[in-house]
């Protein structure tokens, strides 16, 4: 896994989200205040400048990138929730990236998530789908698969996991104010955060 791939990546992740951002406002006007689909369109965009303007030299910088460039431009508690996981990442990756350092280091940024957003799964936010996704990972080193499957693996099972998230009560972020009307929606942030794991499904080696 190189730094083309890592590029590739957040470069999906955006043209996923800058399709779908009508859906995702839409799930949050249910249950938020109706911005989460335009701001993480606008970070996304301001990630692909980022990354144009400054050409990453390593997965760790481009992670690095990234980010930043969602902390500074995502308004919203996503911009930083999602930034953690990214800087998080780029901390602890080991070069070469093999598939058992990805997974490791991914889920050091499923926890840096959980640390800032205070949240656990069942709490009804992206972390729903981030950390079903962490765990497909962590099987599929154990088993031994290959990267692109294993990448298709958490992509499912992050998209299982914001599904799931339908019949929950949010218990953190702006939904949680809802109380018992929060159910029977899916949570937006869940729901592009299986757009960030589709997205490396599509850019697998
Ligand atoms: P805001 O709620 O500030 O409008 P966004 O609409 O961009 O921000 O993002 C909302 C999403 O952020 C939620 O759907 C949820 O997934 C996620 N989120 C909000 N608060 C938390 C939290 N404390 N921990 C984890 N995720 C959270
Ligand atoms: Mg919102």
């Amino acid at each position: 896994m190189d730094t083309d791939m890592f590029v590739a990546w957040f470069e999906e992740a955006a043209r996923l989200v800058h399709r779908d951002r009508e859906r995702l406002t839409r799930l949050d006007a249910a249950i938020g205040d109706a911005d989460h689909g335009t701001n993480l369109d606008r970070g996304l965009t301001e990630v692909h400048k980022a990354l144009t303007e400054w050409p990453p030299e390593s997965p760790v910088q481009v992670l690095t990138s990234a980010g930043t460039a969602l902390i500074r431009r995502v308004g919203g508690a996503s911009g930083p929730l999602y930034g953690s996981v990214f800087r998080q990442m780029g901390k602890v990756l080991e070069s070469p990236v093999t598939l058992a350092g990805f997974s490791a280091a991914f889920e050091e940024g499923v926890v840096a998530v959980e640390r800032l957003g205070k949240a656990a799964p069942g709490d009804k936010t992206m972390v729903d789908a981030l950390a079903p996704a962490s765990r497909a990972l962590a099987l599929a080193v154990r088993d031994g698969v290959g990267v692109r499957e294993a990448f298709e693996q958490a992509a499912r099972a992050a998209a299982e996991g914001a599904e799931a998230t339908i019949p929950m009560q949010a218990r953190k972020g702006r939904a949680s104010y809802l109380g018992e009307r929060s159910i029977g929606h899916e949570d937006p942030g869940a729901a592009s955060a299986a757009l960030f794991m589709a997205a490396l499904a599509t850019v697998a080696p």
